[in-house]
């Protein structure tokens, strides 16, 4: 039998079946439903939380040539743009552990300085948003403990977002 491992967005506290605009909500659910007897569909790590994974790669960054976690369809010249929400949050994360150097080949790093500001907005408006994602406020959480630089324009911004996401 052969088996596609998908890395879970969420961790077991986070997976359901109800309503959701994210339908990784329920993939530990809906991947072995999609399973056949050949091919089996598996949710991986779900015991871990998003920022634990990035954590635990971290602690040991391998395969730098396969780390591809950018959204965006072109990411210019580097795999991973530097500046869409995941490539964001996970330099936020990086800055803040002192190891962006690591990963100055893979990411466009100018492209995440120039729009930082917009990085810590866009986290802290998904932490408050109504499509919440308890990954975004893991992050954040982990930035403010780390006493990362989250400029209080970009926070206000985000959350004067979010409170707007919540009107419509
Ligand atoms: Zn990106």
């Amino acid at each position: 039998m052969e088996s596609y491992l998908y890395s879970s967005t969420f961790a077991y506290s986070g997976i359901h079946g109800g309503t959701t605009w994210d339908s990784a909500t329920a993939d530990p659910i809906l991947l072995p439903a999609l399973s056949t007897r050949d091919f089996a569909l598996i949710s991986s790590n779900s015991a871990m939380s998003r920022l634990d994974k990035t954590l635990a790669y971290m602690a040991t960054p391998i395969h730098l040539e396969h780390l591809d976690i950018c959204t965006e369809s072109d990411p210019g010249a580097f795999q991973n743009c530097g500046r869409c929400g995941k490539c964001g949050r996970f330099l936020l994360i990086a800055e803040a552990e002192g190891t962006i150097g690591t990963y100055a080949e893979i990411f466009d790093i100018a492209r995440f300085r120039a729009s930082r500001w917009k990085n810590v907005r866009q986290l802290t408006k998904l932490v408050h948003h109504r499509k919440y994602n308890p990954n975004d406020r893991d992050h954040l959480v982990y930035l403010r403990d780390k006493g990362a630089d989250l400029p209080l324009s970009a926070r206000a911004a985000g959350r004067l977002s979010a409170a707007w996401s919540r009107l419509r």
